[in-house]
């Protein structure tokens, strides 16, 4: 049965979330085992979220910027931290927030920074519903849509917070809680993932994938030393 409301010392990372839906076994050894490594993927990636880090807060007109805002759901178990939440000035006839000493309505959208070419990617998407949830538990406000800026060709790619996309989310949540308890990094399966997955080193898919290829991969070693 899922927990109805987590502590703060149970919270996950919402980017893990991305990790789990790229490879279980990515998941664990980011996460449980604490391994990380950058390739010229993930490396850009970084220098991205830096710079999403760079302000707090910036005025453009009828939108109010905010940068590295902190979230967290009780409900979900989750916590990180957004690289970018966008409040727009809405009709005073819609739904949004009261802004303390600003007039009007405000709707916050968030918006995720990638690294590449804008693609569609159910990690990403999943990662920044849970970013929504967590902002809609802690505004008390719907928000029915987010971004995903995609750094290299400047692009962004609008979500909209479905309810399959949702309970997607609340099933990702709950199987990375499920995953860290269990306390067991998942077998390695290889696939065409790996060739871009910046732990291909450290998780060594192709040896790892089996026991007997574990075995075979441990004596290979032991040979050549
Ligand atoms: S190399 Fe492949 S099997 Fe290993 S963590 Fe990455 S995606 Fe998963």
């Amino acid at each position: 049965m899922n927990q109805l409301v987590f502590s703060e010392d149970e919270f996950l990372p919402i980017s893990a979330l991305a990790d789990l839906l790229y490879c279980e076994r990515r998941g664990a050894l980011h996460h449980l085992e604490f391994m990380w490594e950058d390739n010229v993927f993930t490396a850009d990636g970084s220098l991205l979220h830096e710079h999403a880090d760079e302000y707090e807060v910036e005025v453009r007109g009828d939108l109010r910027i905010v940068r590295g805002l902190r979230l967290r759901s009780l409900r979900l178990g989750l916590t990180g931290k957004a690289d970018v939440v966008e409040f727009h000035r809405i009709p005073e006839d819609g739904t949004g927030l009261l802004l303390e000493g600003l007039p009007g309505l405000w709707q916050p959208t968030p918006v995720e920074y990638k690294r590449g070419a804008l693609r569609k990617e159910d990690g990403y998407e999943v990662q920044l519903c849970a970013q929504a949830m967590c902002l809609e538990e802690m505004l008390n406000v719907d928000i029915p849509k987010g971004a995903i800026y995609y750094g290299k060709t400047r692009r962004r790619l609008e979500i909209t917070f479905c309810d399959t996309l949702r309970q997607k989310t609340e099933t990702a949540a709950a199987r990375l809680h499920q995953l860290m308890g269990s306390h067991i990094t998942p077998k390695a399966t290889p696939g065409p993932r790996s060739q871009r997955c910046s732990l291909n080193g450290l998780c060594v898919p192709r040896a790892m994938a089996s026991h007997s290829r574990v075995d075979s991969y441990l004596k290979h070693l032991l040979n050549e030393a």
